[in-house]
């Protein structure tokens, strides 16, 4: 297997932060710092900061990506975004099953899966984020949990689809406590991950399939744990609001 067939991806997830104001005042203090990474960068956003974050980021090797969408093409859902208005929108990227999602909103396995239907079905590429809670890792199921919430959601996306797939490995016990998984916890995990695409797909597949980590990854920690055979970017949230440690993460990246 051979590292480099992959390009990592170095995403920001930027939760509910920034005004669009803001947004167009952070991306533009990051594009200089990011301009010449050897990664894919992207950016999510809050729904409402979309067009003041793509419109900053035109013309720059920042992509942009949403937070969430809807399993439904269109209807009554009160509050909701549709994969198809995303696309309609621009908007290339979209994260689904964050674990604050599935903690504080309900998502569960089956509402993921319906809505990365939905956004591979409009043409988005899908940050898919798995990961087990302190209490699985402790009994020692993370594996099983991380492997069921990935073949749930992949269930019925065919192998070219696929392509348009990230998995972010997020132990939920590290995202936003400081807590990071070390570089073996984080590898482990993510080459269980591709062991599976390797097994619903193929061997091909697999070593092609970009897994990242998440869960406090910040510009000290990152070299280490993208160095990991099995880890092929990040997916940040803390550290990504701050331009100079996010272009320092993507730096780490690029070597
Ligand atoms: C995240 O929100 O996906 C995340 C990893 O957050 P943080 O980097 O702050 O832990």
């Amino acid at each position: 297997m051979d590292k480099s067939l992959r390009r990592p991806v170095i995403a920001g997830n930027w939760k509910m932060n920034n005004t669009p104001e803001q947004t167009k005042a952070l991306i533009n203090a990051m594009k200089p710092l990011v301009a010449d990474a050897d990664c894919d960068v992207v950016l999510c956003v809050p729904f409402i900061d979309l067009y003041a974050a793509m419109e900053a980021a035109a013309g720059s090797n920042i992509k942009i990506g949403a937070e969430n969408c809807h399993w439904a093409e269109k209807g009554a859902f009160t509050g909701e975004v549709s994969a198809d208005m995303l696309k309609a929108a621009g908007v290339p990227y979209v994260i689904i099953g964050h674990s604050e999602r599935r903690q504080y909103f309900g998502e569960t396995d089956v509402t993921v899966r319906n809505r990365v239907r939905a956004a591979l079905n409009a043409g988005l590429k899908v940050i898919l984020c798995v990961g087990e809670v302190l209490a699985e890792r402790k009994l020692g199921i993370t594996e099983q949990i991380v492997c069921a919430q990935t073949e749930i959601a992949l269930a019925g996306v065919s192998e070219e689809e696929l392509k348009n797939v990230i998995i972010a490995y997020e132990p939920v016990w590290a995202i936003g406590t400081g807590e990071t998984a070390t570089p073996e916890q984080a590898n482990e995990v993510c080459a269980v991950i591709r062991a599976l695409i390797a097994r619903l797909y193929n061997k091909d597949a697999a070593d092609r399939f970009v897994v990242q980590y998440g869960g406090s990854m910040n510009d000290g920690n990152a070299a280490e744990l993208l160095a990991q055979y099995d880890v092929d970017g990040g997916l940040i949230g803390g550290a990504s609001l701050v331009a100079e440690k996010f272009a320092k993460i993507v730096e780490a990246a690029s070597k």
